[in-house]
């Protein structure tokens, strides 16, 4: 058993470490404050194999591991937790889906500009009466001719608005269950009929702008179909479970920011004639705080570890992401705690990382679902 990180890994990490102290932590408070996507340095990042770290580079990909993918999204997501959603919506989510189960052509075709960050993801599988429960989507796919006529709604899409190719789920057979249900690639620019209907006003998450779409009469070609008609409910099942290691390391990467600051702060602020550090009571949270943060890195290596050696890790993703979830809405709390009246302002990033972190605990698989996950998983 080794728990350090490879040459490559490493290297990894220092250079995104790099790319973010210098150029997304003084624009986190910006990105924050104007809710807007960031385009500028999403584009950088594209230059800098950030935007399709798992891929092959014949699809213009950085080739990396998954491992080495989810340690580049938490050192994103230290700088700003909406980058990270960006990042991990367009490619866990959009790119998987294209990689895993696009073929040849459409891989070529609409994998290699998501990879090289000239175009941008989105997966819409929610919908406002289908969140947990997937089957119950209404977004319907009617073949007509050599096309699919695709009726219906998504709501919550990360990444909806500005997206260049969005997969989109929809059923091809509403009598199926979630045996009725395919995924197709769908172009704004190019298909008629494909509406946003605006974005949303969130707590956190802020740059990365969540979508509701809507679909009137929408023309995709029947060479968008990725798989087969019905495979869609399982095509969406394996990809959540992939990125649910990196919506770990996106709690990682904010809970980290939290402490960071904490432990700087607690060093320079003085009551009573001493640094707040000094005192246990602070001290103690920090140990703490600590303490959650390299546990769930460890849960999150695990799942990565066995993602890369194709072994079954559904488990253990789910763990990963509910674990690391929960304890960055903890670790964030906390952070705000240390910084006391100042800390719930927003002359500090405490608040934000707070806002940030809960969304952890709600996309790709709230912590009650997981938790089902889990469960059924002990008992089967
Ligand atoms: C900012 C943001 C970004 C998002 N990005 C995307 C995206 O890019 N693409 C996409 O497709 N979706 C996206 N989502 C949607 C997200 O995945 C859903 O919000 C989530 O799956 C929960 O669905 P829901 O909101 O409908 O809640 P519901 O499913 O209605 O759940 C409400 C509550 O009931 C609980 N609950 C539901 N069913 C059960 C059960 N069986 N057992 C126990 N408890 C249960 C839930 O855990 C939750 O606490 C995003 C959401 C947000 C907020």
């Amino acid at each position: 058993m080794d728990f350090a990180l490879t040459a490559e890994q490493k290297q990894i990490k220092e250079m995104v470490s790099e790319f973010v102290d210098e150029e997304v932590k003084p624009r986190a408070a910006e990105i924050d404050e104007t809710d807007e996507f960031p385009a500028d340095l999403v584009a950088e990042m594209g230059e800098l194999g950030l935007m399709g770290m798992p891929f092959p580079e014949e699809y213009g990909g950085a080739g990396l591991d998954y491992h080495s993918y989810a340690i580049g999204l938490e050192e994103i997501s230290r700088g700003s937790g909406g980058l990270g959603t960006i990042v991990a919506a367009h490619t866990s989510l959009a790119g998987n889906m294209l990689y895993e189960f696009g073929n040849e052509d459409q891989k070529q075709t609409y994998l290699t500009p998501l990879n090289e960050g000239t175009d941008i993801g989105a997966f819409a599988l929610s919908e406002p009466g289908a969140g947990s429960d997937v089957p119950a989507m209404e977004t319907t796919a009617k073949k007509d001719g050599d096309e699919y006529v695709v009726d219906g709604g998504k709501l919550w899409i990360s990444n909806g608005s500005v997206a260049d190719t969005v997969v989109v789920f929809a059923k091809t057979d509403p009598d199926a269950g979630n045996k009725g249900i395919s995924s197709f690639v769908v172009r704004p620019d190019e298909d008629d009929g494909f509406v946003v209907e605006g974005t949303e006003h969130k707590l956190g998450d802020k740059g990365c702008p969540t979508a509701e779409l809507r679909f009137d009469d929408m023309r995709v070609p029947e060479d968008r179909l990725l798989g087969d008609e019905g495979d869609g409910f399982v095509q969406a099942l394996k990809t959540l479970n992939g990125g649910r290691i990196t919506i770990a390391a996106r709690s990682i990467g904010i809970a980290r920011a939290a402490l960071d600051d904490a432990v700087k702060y607690a060093g320079e602020r003085e009551q009573f004639d001493q640094p707040i550090g000094d005192f246990q009571a602070i001290k103690h949270k920090l140990a703490d705080m600590d303490t959650k943060v390299q546990a769930a890195t460890l849960l999150m290596h695990k799942a990565a570890d066995l993602k890369m050696r194709d072994e079954t890790f559904i488990k253990e993703a789910a763990q990963a992401k509910l674990y690391a979830s929960e304890i960055s809405r903890e670790v964030a709390n906390e952070g705000i705690q240390i910084h006391g009246g100042y800390g719930y302002t927003k002359d500090f990033a405490a608040e934000r990382y707070y806002r940030d972190a809960k969304l952890n605990e709600i996309y790709e698989g709230t912590s009650e679902i997981l938790r089902n996950t889990i469960g059924d998983w002990l008992q089967k």
